[in-house]
């Protein structure tokens, strides 16, 4: 037989490396920032065009490259940055494989213009699909930029699997974001389709969190600082009661460069014990500094996961020291996401009235039914003796007026119309229904509840909104105001209503009725995250993720005791839904059990 091996042409390998390498234009802008990084710059723009799907360029003040070197560049396994295998074990700069460049030039039009400092003239060079098209002197500042044009131009099946446009910038964001905070001194620019994403000036890392994040940010950190022989730790830790409860907001860097660890996440939640409610996540700005022969960084192509040589002893460093920091900052307990606000919001009480400590017995002008209702657990009769005073009031105050006397409610609960559900373990709600009994899950009753409120009001009715006496600014990031502005007119038909606009801040004048003032920011919070979470495509309506989004931010949560008041309206509500078996995330709101189905359970 012939022989049938062949060496791959250079044009096609790297196309083929290109697959590694280059995922997305998430992908070029990051190892084009860290190229720009590694030259020394200190100022980088970073420009995109149609979410980089047209144009990435990364202009930078580094080094620049000599004619040979920028020709150079483009070929595989061409780099500066490692001369022996033994400097594998001692990186510290961003890039060192060679690839990038020559994995770009494989897929895109290329344009690179560089010079160096001492030279007088630079070098332009335009290459597309690995192939020289055309180089010249030019004149130009210090430094380098590189454009990339039509990523994927000559791999259609790559250019069609990329998602949206919001997709594909909200990755690219995600990039510049851990190279702008890997790195405060350095002064960054961000420009999408010409308006400018970030303006980031260099300074310290308390100021550049502050500035990708948001001014609200800066009441939220507690300083992180621990220097030992083997490691140094700095940066910050979001407040407990600002947690998230979508991961976001948590950023691991070791000497400089992003990095996953779900290992080190760990250390860090298990640091705040206690003061988390459960699912939510801390959030943090972590800056480990290690001696570079101790990390492995090489295991991962496109190098955001990491090994470390003494895994377990920073595990233990890293949580005493934000368990400390914690302590030290005298960071109090977490606030109860689940407090019983969610049902300040749905049942439209006042909310003041809930906080209240003193029962009130005799007449009162700001007497709440429902707080003595909670406070004094009236599910189940034989509580009557210790409260009759508060079921007295309870019962004269007009909320209950129509119902009837206690005297009925007490001696024929069973046949009652008012005592028909109880509540167990604040979680479910058993209603007696003709045919036995029915359970309904109080937290996914009521998401479908309000779900089918949200559409109803934002897709049909005129929007129902209430003026706020006093507008609310609220401080967001700049790309969390681009977002808030795109859904801007679907905000305003589930009834917000906005005054102003500024780079990273928002003022709300109105908002839907069934929204409390206080709970605004964590719905608007939860709604970016769920939108961001979402792959829109164009025809795509928000209306749906919003009313999910709302709904269940807003819900009655379990552990929440409900009032027999709030019990029963929840009953009606939910069986007056159009569909009332499934919450609007797919799962049973409730299950039958009749009374065939409870004689089983004794005759098996
Ligand atoms: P790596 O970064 O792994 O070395 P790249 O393909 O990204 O590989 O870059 C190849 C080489 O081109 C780098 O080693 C560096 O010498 C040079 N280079 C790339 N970008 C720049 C830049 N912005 N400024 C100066 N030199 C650069
Ligand atoms: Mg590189």
């Amino acid at each position: 037989m012939s022989d049938i091996i062949q060496l791959l042409p250079d044009h096609v390998a790297n196309q083929i490396a290109a697959g590694e390498v280059v995922q997305r234009p998430a992908s070029v802008v990051k190892e084009l920032l860290e190229n720009a990084i590694d030259a020394g710059a200190t100022n980088i723009t970073l420009l995109l065009k149609d979410a980089g799907k047209t144009l990435i360029q990364v202009i930078d003040d580094g080094k620049g490259m000599s004619a040979t070197d920028a020709r150079m560049c483009f070929e595989r396994h061409a780099t500066s940055k490692i001369k022996k295998a033994e400097d594998l074990f001692n990186l510290c700069t961003k890039g060192f494989r060679g690839e990038a460049l020559a994995s770009i030039a494989a897929i895109a039009h290329v344009e690179l213009k560089t010079k160096q400092e001492s030279e007088e003239l630079g070098t332009s060079i335009k290459i597309e699909g690995s192939k020289i098209v055309s180089q010249d002197f030019i004149s130009t500042s210090k430094g380098t930029s590189i454009a990339v044009k039509n990523l994927f131009y000559n791999i259609p099946a790559r250019r069609n699997f990329l998602k949206s446009d919001t997709v594909e910038t909200r990755h690219s964001i995600d990039e510049f974001q851990r190279v702008a905070l890997a790195h405060p001194t350095i002064s960054f620019l961000m420009h999408h389709n010409n308006n400018e994403v970030y303006h980031l000036k260099g300074g310290n890392l308390r100021k550049r969190i502050v500035a990708v994040f948001g001014s609200k940010m800066n009441e939220k950190l507690v300083p992180i600082s621990e220097h030992t022989d083997i490691l140094t730790i700095e940066g910050f830790v979001a407040k407990p009661e600002f947690s998230k409860r979508k991961r976001g907001e948590q950023f691991f860097f070791v000497n400089d460069r992003f990095i996953k660890s779900s290992y080190l996440n760990h250390a860090v939640v298990n640091a705040f014990d206690g003061l988390l409610e459960y699912g939510a996540h801390p959030s943090y700005f972590l800056y480990l500094t290690v001696p570079a022969s101790s990390i492995d960084i090489n295991i991962h192509p496109t190098k955001t996961e990491i090994k470390f040589d003494n895994e377990k002893a920073l595990y233990a460093m890293l949580r005493a020291t934000v368990k400390h920091s914690l302590g030290q900052y005298n960071v109090a307990p977490v606030l109860d996401f689940n407090r019983d606000s969610n049902l300040d919001t749905s049942y439209h009480l006042n909310k003041n009235a809930v906080n209240g400590s003193v029962p009130k017995i005799t007449v009162d002008p700001d007497f709440n039914p429902f707080r003595e209702a909670k406070q004094k657990e009236i599910n189940f009769p034989y509580k009557r003796e210790q409260s009759t005073q508060s079921w007295e009031s309870l019962y004269t105050s007009t909320a209950f007026s129509d119902e009837g006397s206690q005297s009925d409610l007490f001696e024929h609960q069973q046949e009652s119309k008012t005592q028909k559900t109880f509540q167990i373990q604040r979680k479910y709600v058993m209603s007696l229904i003709k045919s036995g009994v029915v359970l309904i899950h109080q937290s996914l009753a009521h998401q479908r509840i309000l779900y089918e409120e949200f559409l109803e009001s934002i897709t049909v009715k005129e929007a129902n909104s209430q003026q706020l006496l006093f507008p609310v600014k609220i401080s967001f990031s700049s790309q969390e105001i681009e977002m808030i502005y795109t859904i801007k007119t679907e905000l305003e038909n589930a009834g917000f209503s906005f005054d102003e606009f500024t780079k990273d801040s928002v003022t709300i004048k109105g908002i839907p009725v069934s929204v409390i003032e206080s709970k605004i920011t964590i719905i608007l919070e939860a709604l970016l995250n769920d939108m961001n979470l979402e792959v829109p495509d164009a025809s795509f309506s928000h209306f749906d993720v919003m009313a999910k989004s709302f709904a269940k931010t807003l819900c009655i949560k379990t552990g929440t005791q409900l009032s027999e008041k709030e019990r029963e309206s929840l009953v009606n509500n939910l069986f007056s839904c159009k569909e009332p078996s499934i919450s609007p995330f797919g799962k049973a709101t409730f299950k039958t059990l009749t009374l065939n189905e409870i004689d089983n359970l004794f005759n098996s």
